[in-house]
């Protein structure tokens, strides 16, 4: 890791902008490689899942589902970074998961885009609503998760790609079949964004 990123790192863990928040400052060499093909942005870690053990995509549904999609799409969980809009763990009063608010996503974009910065990945994918807002945030671009999804984007000098986010609850909304197929044309972008590099 480049002292860039240690920096980085080391400010995240210093922060405690958002008060209503579980600190849990998931950034650091777990997320992945700095030169990874695919940077993933995520909501936030979930509660029984990057906030228990500290790894983006792990231990829960969503992290279950994320790396069974991830194969649909052909990718190696050593050649992606994962990350998200906001680097903690937002719980509601009875203590379960809650949707990020706009101000603490605004609070930690500028973590979000020194991410984006660091990591030179061809391949941005943004999973869900809240992270394709805040990049948009970060670089302006017309995507809408519902009329782009599994659509490659030119953006910042790079390919952005909307998918729905990796949890149960996102079936709702699209099926797990047509999720999948996402996934599988997320992997041919990722394909010929690398053979043209
Ligand atoms: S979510 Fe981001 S801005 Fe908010 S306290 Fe955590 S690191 Fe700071």
């Amino acid at each position: 890791m480049t002292a860039t990123f240690d920096d980085l790192c080391a400010r995240v863990q210093r922060c405690f902008a958002c008060s209503s928040m579980n600190h849990v400052h998931v950034l650091g060499d777990v997320n992945g490689r700095l030169d990874a093909d695919v940077l993933f942005v995520a909501e936030a870690p979930g509660r029984l899942g990057a906030a228990r053990t500290g790894i983006p995509m792990t231990s829960d549904v969503t992290g279950r589902r994320f790396h069974s999609f991830l194969a649909d799409a052909g990718l190696d969980r050593d050649r992606v970074f994962i990350t998200n809009a906001i680097l903690c763990n937002p719980l509601s009063a009875s203590g379960n998961n809650r949707r990020p608010r706009a101000s603490e996503v605004a609070a930690c974009r500028e973590f979000l885009a020194a991410q984006v910065n660091v990591v030179r990945a061809p391949v941005v994918v943004a999973l869900g609503g809240v992270a394709l807002e805040s990049l948009r945030r970060i670089e302006p671009h017309d995507a809408e998760l519902a009329s782009h999804v599994g659509r490659a984007i030119a953006w910042a000098g790079r390919t952005l790609v909307p998918l729905y986010h990796p949890s149960i609850q996102s079936t709702l909304t699209r099926p797990h079949d047509r999720q999948r197929r996402d996934w599988r044309r997320l992997g041919k972008h990722v394909r010929f964004a690398l053979s043209k590099n």
